[in-house]
């Protein structure tokens, strides 16, 4: 019988097969030339001692035991050319995760995507980051894959289902990621790599019998007796269907409005908000690793931090260790930032989103906005982000003591952010409130993060698209909306998932709710 173990060992013995072989050879007292294969089936790092450890699970085959190689097979798709057809909009994780399981129950996804192909939108991303210019359809946000596409990738999710958790991250293996995604605690994929599993599962859709649209942005969806008919396109082309997922993200705020216009219920959600956070990776790798150089075999060190500052949680959220600020903005007249990183993760800065809590009553003097009162209160603030740093793509910058110092700093050195920075008193960005608790906040993270409060660090501002600021609310075991027969609210955007692997999990799961409604 194979043999689990589960170890502690050096990285170094962790990154090298031969040295792991011999070590637990000795382990398992046999020969070095016994062990056949030994399969690594979890691994983390523990930086929690100075010497700092890998912990691995193994599977140990021995000469003479069976080993065979797995391989990660995709489900056996049908053909669904002639099936009843279901309208996905949006083409991020969530639908196009919904698009594949609505092929494997036997329905034919008709996905609506406002943006370009991933190849496509890589023009657009150029522009944004070189000219300033944001298109509003195809930028960080928007396009094939949507927000997840040039992200740092990060895979892992508070979700409790494991099982749920480990198919999407099989499925993502069977289409081309690294398996290693399978084994890592903490496993990401990189925009390098994505693109090329995204347009993988595209092709996969369209070769099993379903549509995908580009520039094709929803304007309307049809309803007659609080049932969908449909969609129109900015074309004022109709699309029919009765069935409908509606995963267009945290970031489409025209079909919010569309939705409260009609009279279809959404809610105000509280959603967190702040600044992103850019330190060298060095120091980073220095505090987290307790070391002045992490050596070859540890990867750049992550970091996460939460702390109570004034009635409120502070915390680093979707932190790129090796990794680049992004120009997120969606339209013009605002600046939004977000982080990506090569899979590698090998660039010299680590950035964090840095962000605090917010409660429906913050949402203030926007009260008038009703259900999308949270979503004018993020708008507002990227606006004057925008107004300060110079109207252009450029975002306000400030080093991290001067800020809580409320000093504004006389130099700003060139960040990982393409487009620039404008030296900003932060303070100017936000309301009063946040900035003192964002002020206190960073001096509690020096607290416990010894290095981490420095003027090295620059604050780049603002960090806002970190959730939906609005729930489309819908039925907790149909899943279907409240009010509206056939509309399945979905992801991130209806705000029932946050990231890519819970965009996905949710994607599949109004999939399997849709045909169980019709008894398939
Ligand atoms: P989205 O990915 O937002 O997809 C919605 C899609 O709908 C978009 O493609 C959009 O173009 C389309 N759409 C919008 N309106 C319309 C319309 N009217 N008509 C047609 N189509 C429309 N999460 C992680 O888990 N790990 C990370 O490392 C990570 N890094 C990130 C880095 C960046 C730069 C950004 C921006 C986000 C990152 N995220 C990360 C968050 C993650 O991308 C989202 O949580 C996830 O993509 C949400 O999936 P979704 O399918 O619900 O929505």
């Amino acid at each position: 019988m194979p043999k689990e173990l589960l170890l502690q060992v050096s990285p170094e013995i962790a990154a090298n097969t031969a040295l792991l072989q011999e070590h637990l050879s000795k382990q398992i007292k046999v020969g070095v030339d016994d062990i056949q294969h030994i399969a690594i089936v979890k691994r983390s790092i523990d930086a929690r001692q100075k010497a700092i450890k890998v912990n691995l699970k193994v599977v140990i085959y021995l000469q003479g035991e069976t080993f065979q190689e797995s391989s990660i097979a995709l489900p056996d798709y049908p053909n669904v050319t002639n099936k009843q057809e279901v309208i996905v909009i949006g083409a991020g994780p969530a639908g196009l995760f919904a698009a594949l399981q609505l092929i494997e129950l036997g329905l034919k996804p008709i996905v609506v995507e406002r943006g370009k192909d991933v190849r496509g939108r890589r023009r657009d991303l150029k522009a944004i980051n070189r000219d300033h210019i944001v298109n509003e359809d195809s930028n960080y946000c928007f396009g094939e894959g949507g927000a997840g596409t040039y992200s740092d990738g990060k895979l892992y999710t508070r979700s409790k289902k494991r099982g749920d958790v480990t198919r999407i991250l099989e499925l993502l293996v069977a289409f081309g990621a690294t398996p290693d995604i399978l084994v890592e605690a903490h496993p990401h994929i990189g925009t390098n790599k994505l693109p090329q599993i995204i347009q993988d599962i595209r092709e996969k859709i369209i070769e099993c019998g379903g549509q995908v649209m580009f520039e094709t942005r929803v304007t309307d969806i049809l309803i007659k007796n609080n049932e969908v008919q449909g969609v129109v396109t900015q074309n004022g082309d109709t699309i029919s269907a009765n069935k409908m997922i509606l995963a267009t993200g945290h970031s489409a705020r025209d079909i919010f409005e569309m939705l409260d216009r009609k009279k279809v219920l959404i809610e105000a959600k509280p959603f967190a908000l702040g600044v992103r956070a850019e330190h060298p990776q060095s120091l980073i790798d220095s505090i987290q690793y307790s070391c002045d150089y992490r050596g070859e075999h540890l990867p750049p060190a992550p970091y996460s931090i939460v702390k109570q500052v004034g009635g409120r949680g502070m915390y680093s959220f979707c932190m790129c260790p090796g990794g680049v600020i992004a120009p997120c903005a969606t339209s013009p007249g605002e600046v939004v930032t977000n982080g990506w990183s090569p899979s590698k993760r090998d660039q010299a800065t680590a950035n964090s989103g840095i962000v605090i809590e917010l409660k429906l009553e913050d949402f203030k003097p926007f009260e008038k906005f009703g259900a999308l009162a949270g979503m004018e209160f993020q708008k507002s603030i990227e606006q004057k982000a925008w107004h300060l740093a110079g109207q252009t793509q450029r975002v306000p910058a400030q080093r991290m003591i001067d800020f809580t110092q409320n000093k504004v700093s006389a130099s700003i050195p060139p960040t990982s952010y393409v487009p620039g920075t404008t030296s900003v008193e932060m303070g100017q960005v936000f309301p009063g409130f946040l900035s003192q608790i964002l002020r206190e906040g960073f001096t509690e993270f020096g607290k416990s993060m010894k290095g981490y409060l420095t003027n090295d660090a620059i604050l780049h501002a603002p960090e806002s698209r970190t959730s939906s600021p609005v729930r489309i609310p819908r039925d907790g075991i149909s899943l279907e909306h409240l009010q509206i027969k056939g509309l399945y609210p979905c992801g991130e955007g209806a705000g029932y998932a946050g990231g890519i692997i819970s965009a996905a999990i949710d994607g599949e799961k109004c999939a399997l709710k849709i045909a169980e409604s019709l008894n398939l």
